[in-house]
């Protein structure tokens, strides 16, 4: 990506991304919040170190936009929920913190579903963002307004949040890199709450290098979070042999996955064959309990989680009350949205007296058995090359009504979330009607860099020596 220097300003890439958020605004609906004021006012500060000649950072100047679902002081964090409008935080995000002391600046907070309850970021008070390729198609969910940004050459990056594929499946619908990092590598601190045994903060590139970057510049141990990670990000010994044992989930072959998924899947695989890797198949049965599982353990957490909006401490309250019990119950019915609502609904019921043993320990126990099934498959292999979900970009308002319809789209990627493991999503071509068309590369905890250089190899092997050079150039914005 490109980073201020003498020869390009701060000011000139910050007002060139904020020109393009104006000007797609309208028609994509990718931003909750523009940050213009001080955007501008950071831009001047780093252009002004620059000429001083101090050290501006590893990200100097470089315009990046933030899911709503960070906290900082710069906007209002909404998470877009009505239940937090109004809310400015006090706190800053520690991921935010490690951005900007490198120099990045922050030019707008972009939409998700309300909380990142969703896939198509249809859940979103504030109404949806549109996919990239296609105006009548979901950007995918959770952080769709992120996914758009990088994928509309808005932002080189943006941030995301993935507790079941919010940055994955969003990266595959637009065609960009996300990556969803092992479980406590990014600090969660300063990130509004979704589900916090699988909760990951990531981003959304336009490529490995910058993936690789931004990893370097945010993993790490933070006293705030205590479930993270001692660092190991670019300090595990790596295994260097190119040649890769790669995992193929069988499991996952069948009618329930799109013809052009799966074509486009057998297609990778080949050009992996062709480059020497080889192709183990895996057979992973516990993977077909992920998707349930997943849907009772985050709603147990959502309902903790939430718990919290009371009226009382953040945001929006109900005016039209008379007793506390009032001041709860309207701001919650009027504040959360249906789908934020189901799950606190199902949380509480599948944790509740009578209903627990039959639901929570079910669903942990699966958790297990999935953990464990990872484990021996990377026995095997090295890393595992999968879709991301089992269709292309929908349309809008074509699952909406139907929650779980909705809910499967994630069959192939809450198993991560649940194991701990890294996956990185990367666009791998294009449907028909033109729509983007991404796989996953999943590996072992903490082989995230690898991921990374393996996608970066993947590029290197599959495109034309011409792309390749751009790349190397810095990026083909
Ligand atoms: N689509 C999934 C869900 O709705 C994932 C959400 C997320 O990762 N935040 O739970």
């Amino acid at each position: 990506m490109k980073t201020a220097s003498k020869d390009i300003s701060a000011m000139t890439l910050v007002k060139e991304a904020l020109t393009k958020a104006h000007q797609y605004q309208e028609q994509y609906h990718i931003f909750n919040y523009f940050n213009d004021t001080e955007a501008i006012r950071k831009a001047a500060e780093i252009d002004e170190r620059i000429k001083r000649g101090e050290n501006v950072g590893r990200l100097a100047g470089v315009p990046y936009a933030l899911k709503d679902n960070f906290l900082s002081p710069e906007g209002e964090t909404t998470a877009s929920a009505h239940i937090l409008e109004g809310f400015t935080s006090p706190v800053t995000a520690t991921a935010v913190k490690r951005l900007e002391d490198e120099g990045a600046i922050m030019i707008g907070r972009t939409n998700l579903d309300a909380f990142a309850h969703g896939s198509s970021t249809e859940n979103s008070y504030y109404g949806p963002t549109k996919n990239s390729k296609d105006l009548e198609r979901v950007a995918g969910g959770s952080s769709g307004g992120s996914a758009v940004a990088v994928a509309l050459g808005i932002v080189p990056f943006a941030t995301g949040t993935d507790t079941g594929g919010s940055i994955r499946q969003p990266a595959s619908f637009n065609g960009v890199y996300g990556l969803k990092p092992t479980y406590g590598t990014i600090s969660r601190y300063g990130v509004v709450a979704m589900a916090s045994s699988t909760d990951c903060v990531g981003f959304f590139t336009e490529n490995p290098e910058d993936m690789d970057l931004l990893m370097k510049v945010t993993a790490g141990q933070d006293p705030n979070d205590m479930t993270t990670l001692p660092d190991f990000y670019d300090r595990e010994e790596k295994f260097d042999d190119p040649i890769k044992k790669i995992g193929v989930i069988k499991d996952f072959d069948n009618e329930a996955v799109s013809p052009e998924i799966r074509t486009c899947l057998s297609r990778e695989i080949e050009k992996l064959k062709a480059a020497g890797h080889e192709i183990v198949e895996l057979n992973m049965p516990a993977l077909k309990y992920a998707l349930a599982a997943y849907y009772i353990i985050t709603p147990a957490e959502v309902a903790s989680n939430l718990s919290r909006h009371d009226g009382v401490r953040y945001g929006f309250r109900s005016e039209n009350v008379q007793t506390l019990d009032e001041l709860y119950n309207n701001t919650r019915n009027e504040g959360f949205m249906p789908e934020n609502k189901r799950r606190i609904m199902i949380g509480n019921f599948v944790l509740s007296a009578g209903f627990y043993d039959a639901y929570y320990l079910k669903a942990a126990k699966a958790r297990t058995l999935i953990i464990q099934e990872y484990a021996q498959a990377f026995e095997k292999c090295d890393l595992i090359l999968t879709p991301v979900s089992p269709n292309p970009a929908f349309k809008l308002g074509e699952k909406v009504d139907n929650p779980v319809a909705m809910y499967l789209e994630d069959m192939m990627s809450v198993s991560l979330n649940l194991a701990g493991l890294p996956g990185l999503a990367i666009p791998v071509g294009e449907t028909t009607n033109g729509l983007s068309l991404g796989l996953q590369l999943v590996g072992p905890r903490r082989s995230d860099q690898e991921l990374i250089n393996f996608a970066k190899r993947m590029r290197g092997d599959h495109e034309s020596a011409e792309d390749e050079h751009v790349d190397l150039m810095g990026g083909n914005d």
